[in-house]
C-alpha cells in the first residue's frame, strides 16, 4: 500500500475502503491535551468506522523549516517533514503553534498534500481576535477542513461549509466545522460513514 498512487487507494471494493482510515494527530508542545481532545471528540463525532490515534511525544519543527527572513514555517516543507517522520499507511494531522506559508500567499492556515496522507494545521494566526474556546473552535473546523482535503475534497462554495476556503479568522469564524450535503455526499460515495448531525 505504501507506494500505491492516490488513485489506487482510493479503490474501492463494494463502498468498503481498503486503505488504512487511521487517523494519527501529532503537536507541537503548546498545543494543550484540551485541544486535542476537542479535534479528537469532533472527528469522531463527524465519522463513523474510522480510528485515531494521538501521538505520545510533541514534535519539534526542524529550524531549517524556518524562512529568518519572514519568520514564517514553509508548510508544505513542515508538512513533508511530519510525512517522512511519522507517516506509515494512515493520514497524518500534525496541529503546529506557528506561522507558515506557501509562496505566493502571505500565510495559511493549514495545508494538506493528498499523496502523502499529511495535513498541517498551522495555528499560530488562528488565536488572533479569540478566546481560548473560540481558538478550540477554530482549530478544529481546520482540523477537519483539511482532513476533508486529505480525503479528496476540493473548496466548496457554501458559505456554511468546513470547505469553504476561509482567507481571514472572520471567515473561519463564519463557517461550521460540518461537511455541506453535497460534501457529505461526495464522502459517502467514496465509503466514509458519516453521521447525521444538524448544525
Ligand atoms: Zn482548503
Ligand atoms: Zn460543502
Amino acid at each position: 500500500m505504501m507506494n500505491s498512487t492516490l488513485t489506487e487507494n482510493f479503490k474501492q471494493n463494494s463502498k468498503t475502503l481498503i486503505f488504512d482510515t487511521t487517523i494519527l494527530i501529532l503537536r507541537t508542545r503548546n498545543i494543550d491535551d484540551n485541544i486535542i481532545a476537542n479535534c479528537v471528540d469532533t472527528l469522531r463525532n463527524l465519522f463513523i468506522d474510522i480510528r485515531i490515534d494521538v501521538h505520545k511525544d510533541f514534535v519539534e519543527i526542524p529550524e531549517y523549516l524556518l524562512d529568518t527572513y519572514r519568520m514564517q514555517y514553509q508548510a508544505e516543507g513542515v508538512a513533508y517533514f511530519v510525512s517522512r517522520n511519522f507517516h506509515d499507511d494512515h493520514f497524518v494531522i500534525f496541529i503546529a503553534d506557528v506561522d507558515a506559508y506557501v509562496p505566493g500567499l502571505n500565510f495559511v492556515f493549514g495545508i494538506a498534500i493528498p499523496s502523502i496522507r499529511t495535513a498541517v494545521v498551522f495555528t499560530y494566526r488562528l488565536k488572533l481576535f479569540a478566546d481560548y474556546e473560540r481558538f478550540i473552535s477554530r482549530v478544529r473546523k481546520e482540523v477537519v477542513h483539511e482532513l476533508g482535503h486529505l480525503l479528496g475534497l476540493k473548496h466548496c462554495n457554501n458559505p456554511a461549509c468546513v470547505m469553504r476556503f476561509s482567507n481571514t479568522v472572520l471567515e473561519v469564524d463564519e463557517k461550521n466545522y460540518l461537511f455541506c450535503d453535497k460534501c457529505t455526499t461526495k464522502l459517502t460515495n467514496m465509503g466514509f460513514k458519516l453521521r447525521k448531525i444538524s448544525p
